[in-house]
């Protein structure tokens, strides 16, 4: 197909990952397919029907992501132990609501409290999920019931800000969810001068992330 763009800047998107835990580091999971994203190294989509390169007009596959937390928080219903704003980058997919990428990685996460599993989570307490081809070890459930420690690893571990939010609004993740736009624009504006130590780029965003999470972080 060539009628989906190929995009040299990402945009950024909205999603939620299981987490599992394994020797090296907690990994981030895919909710719905027990699938790990790669620490440090972008997240490729693959096609079981062969898409080549995936995403691809026609077909589901692709990376996905939303356009906007409230909505993210109703259509996952709040399931998923890690919520967080995603570059989506190569050929993206633009549907109503969201993105289908071709590549992505993590910008920003949020640990949330424990209780709200997804299906991966929930195999992983019956089952060890495999390597599924990064060579990465078999991974567990986190089973720490304090999110600090896990947060920190996480952080560690991918290279992205990892923030534990207080509280757990009912209808939300946040107590206003629609302030995660500007959290959003500020990841990509910002990507570029925060790689580089840019300080009023670091100042932009933190600022943007303590509007939403109210408090600093
Ligand atoms: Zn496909």
């Amino acid at each position: 197909m060539t009628s989906v763009p190929d995009l040299a800047e990402p945009v950024a998107g909205w999603r939620v990952w299981d987490l599992a835990e394994t020797r090296e580091g907690p990994l981030l999971v895919s909710p719905l397919r027990p699938v790990f994203w790669p620490p440090r190294r972008p997240m490729t989509a693959t096609c079981s029907r062969g898409c080549a390169p995936s995403p691809s007009l026609p077909c589901r596959c692709g990376l996905y992501a939303m356009d906007e937390l409230p909505r993210l928080h109703r259509e996952s219903r709040g399931q998923g132990r890690v919520v967080g704003c995603t570059a989506l980058w190569g050929r993206v997919v633009e549907h109503a609501h969201g993105f289908r990428a071709q590549f992505a990685y993590p910008l920003l996460l949020f640990l949330l409290p424990a209780g709200r599993p997804g299906v991966s989570q929930r195999l992983l307490r019956r089952r060890p999920l495999p390597d599924v081809g990064y060579g990465l070890p078999a991974a567990t459930e986190v089973s720490s019931a304090s999110p600090a420690e896990p947060a920190r690893r996480l952080k560690q571990h991918y290279g992205v800000p990892v923030v534990v939010p207080s509280g757990s609004p009912a209808d939300g993740y946040f107590p206003d969810d629609r302030l995660a736009g500007a959290v959003a624009a500020e990841a990509v504006r910002g990507l570029a001068g925060r790689r580089e130590g840019d300080h009023t780029a670091h100042a932009r965003f933190a600022d943007a992330v303590e509007d939403l999470v109210g408090r600093r972080w």
